[in-house]
């Protein structure tokens, strides 16, 4: 990162310290602070691939009596709309193996932008819930 740029940043970043009173920073410095930040942000991507592991632990869990298991799932509304509340009303239970649920709900461009990642109640789709009737499945006890 000795370059250029790296050097118009850092006079821009030190011309702003000189008024505040502090002193200069040099390019080690700067590669000290970037090593920082990196590790702050794998950090926090750690965090989150275990907040995501929590909560895919604690999602209402269907057996789908036909060797698989489902999921209770709410589909996001567009986001380029903002009608997210409309789409999101359902929870619908959707195979592991899948992205369809079993009532053929879906995401794409026109309809969802995708599953959402809040943690959803057990499924109220009505047609989910029949189609699991007909499976002979079942919603499994919570995982403790
Ligand atoms: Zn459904």
């Amino acid at each position: 990162m000795h370059n250029n740029l790296t050097a118009f940043f850092l006079g821009g970043l030190n011309a702003a310290r000189k008024t505040d009173g502090r002193e200069p920073l040099r390019v080690e410095d700067l590669a000290a602070m970037e090593a920082q930040r990196d590790v702050k942000a794998r950090t926090r991507s750690e965090d989150s691939a275990r907040v995501r592991a929590d909560h895919l632990a604690s999602v209402p869990r269907y057996d789908l009596d036909d060797g698989r298991h489902g999921q209770a799932q709410r589909l996001l509304g567009r986001l380029a709309n903002g009608a997210e509340g409309g789409k999101g009303s359902l929870v619908h239970i959707v195979p592991e193996d899948a992205n369809l649920g079993l009532c053929g709900a879906t995401y794409g461009a026109a309809r969802s932008v995708g599953w959402s990642n809040e943690l959803p109640d057990a499924a109220t789709c009505p047609r989910c819930l029949s189609r699991l009737a007909r499976m002979g499945g079942h919603l499994l006890p919570p995982a403790v």
